[in-house]
């Protein structure tokens, strides 16, 4: 017997051996997905503890079946382009798990998207969504359609030929898709019209990041970024510390990071640098998010255009050496993999405190490993961005009733989720062996509430 732990020696092999099997298998179904792969296999190396604790998911085949896609959805989007030329592009939709509610996650618009792209962003939603306590299942979609370059006309032809087809296959009580990567407001109006036209009715439901106008909830589009700097402010709190007088750094200039700079700034630091694919500006005198915010979100500009307005700011060519300014708090808020390794250890070497990853896995396993073994603290993407998608189920809601919420409500419900977030992640890793560790809290939060459910549905 392991007296520590009150296990046998036999209990924790058949542990051992069950996760390590069932990656052999999920590697081998999966064949050269690197994302998902990298994904399933962060999820697999945190819940050892947990078939210590509960054989019961063992017996049941969770683990299988929770890496396993209820379905996964691909189709042609055939469109004609502004010179009458017809374009075809691949769509998606993942339909993960929905043992706790409808499938629930953004659509992405991008050239890199592909079924390991897709694969792994719904498997994260998994656990991501169960920690935010609602009732909501995960999928995502998307398409590798480029929206850089089209114009006005061009993104509204594709995206209602994406949801003729998507619309099949989705409903307010059985998938409900959001803005990602490319996806905005903007894009959701066009999806939500063309599936009315089609089914012919008013389903407010059917997606969530509308316009406030039409249907969406108020704090939607800040909540991400917001959510992100709450619940770093929680990891803050635990060692006496928060964001006043600290400086960030936020890398990408869309959605998450806006408003992750704009709260950031609110709570008392100072943003010096941001960024998009090509670049980052540095403005000692702190980023002024208005002019971030009036070059990307409404004019689609490039960050450079920065310097057009703020003669102090200097630009520099290559997104990655963001990561090179000295900070406090890190915040990787553009896309999968943009911190690595050697990006991690230049950020200890200037001094960080503190990363929230506000994308989903910007950091490769190299680079979470080593802010861990230097104790820097990290808050991991599936329990640091959930705020974009518990505001979703809160815009459900209100589209069932009816009614809408003021923002200062939104607001003060987003905080709630966030630090119960935090606080369930923080006893998770306390009690399955990694105090502070908050990559395993979160992975085996949200996997228990999953797993509870998978085992209570029978075995399908
Ligand atoms: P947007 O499309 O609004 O913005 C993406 C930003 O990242 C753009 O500024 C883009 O620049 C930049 N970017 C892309 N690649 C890089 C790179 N390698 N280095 C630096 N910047 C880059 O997307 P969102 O803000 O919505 O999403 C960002 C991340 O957050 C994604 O990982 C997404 O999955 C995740 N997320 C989003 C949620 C949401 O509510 N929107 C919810 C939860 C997670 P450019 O303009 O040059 O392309």
């Amino acid at each position: 017997m392991d007296l520590l732990n009150g296990n046998s020696v036999e209990q924790r092999n058949r542990a051992n051996d069950y996760v390590h099997e069932v990656y052999e298998m999920v590697k081998k179904r999966n064949p050269g997905e690197k994302e998902f792969l990298q994904a399933t296999r962060e999820i697999f190396d945190s819940l050892r503890p947990v078939f210590l604790k509960h054989p019961e998911f063992i017996h049941n085949g969770i683990l299988e079946r929770i890496t396993e896609p209820d379905r996964v959805i691909t189709f042609r989007v055939a469109w004609e382009d502004d010179v009458g030329k017809v374009q075809v592009n691949r769509g998606f939709r993942v339909q993960f798990n929905n043992s706790i509610g409808p499938y629930k996650g953004g659509i992405r618009f991008h050239p890199t998207v592909n079924s390991s792209i897709m694969k792994f962003l719904a498997f994260e939603q998994t656990f991501k969504n169960a920690l935010t306590g609602q009732p909501i299942g995960a999928g995502k979609g998307g398409s590798d359609f480029n929206p850089k370059g089209k114009s006005e006309r061009e993104v509204m032809r594709f995206t209602q030929s994406f949801i003729t087809e998507l619309s099949k296959y989705i409903g307010p009580d059985m998938d409900v898709p959001a803005g990602d990567i490319g996806v905005g407001k903007r894009e959701i109006g066009y999806m939500f019209g063309q599936y009315n036209r089609l089914k012919g009715g008013y389903e407010a439901g059917v997606f969530t990041g509308k316009d406030p106008n039409h249907g969406g909830s108020l704090g939607r589009k800040e909540a991400t970024g917001y959510g992100t700097v709450y619940f770093v402010e929680e990891m803050l709190k635990q060692t006496g510390d928060s964001f006043a007088g600290k400086n960030v750094i936020v890398s990408g200039s869309g959605n998450v990071a806006i408003y992750a700079m704009e709260k950031a700034i609110e709570c008392g630091a100072t943003v010096l640098a941001c960024s998009d694919s090509g670049g980052y500006i540095y403005d000692p005198n702190g980023i002024n998010v208005e002019t971030v915010k009036q070059i990307k979100e409404f004019t689609n500009q490039r960050i450079q255009d920065y310097l057009k307005f703020h003669k102090n700011a200097v630009y520099y060519e290559g997104c990655r050496n963001i990561w090179s300014v000295v900070c406090d708090i890190a915040l990787p808020c553009a896309t999968q993999n943009e911190l690595v390794e050697e990006d991690a250890k230049l950020l200890i070497q200037n001094g960080v405190k503190a990363i929230g990853e506000g994308a989903n896995m910007p950091c490769t396993e190299e680079a979470v490993l080593a802010f861990q073994a230097k104790g820097v603290l990290f808050g991991p993407a599936k329990a640091a961005n959930a705020g974009g998608v518990a505001v979703s189920a809160m815009e459900m809601s209100q589209n069932s009733m009816r009614l809408s919420w003021s923002l200062e409500e939104v607001d003060e419900k987003l905080k709630q989720v966030m630090k119960n977030i935090f606080e369930s992640c923080h006893e998770a890793a306390a009690s399955y062996g990694s105090p502070g560790n908050l990559v395993v809290g979160a992975n085996i939060a949200g996997f228990l509430k999953v797993a509870d459910a998978m085992v209570a549905h029978g075995i399908h």
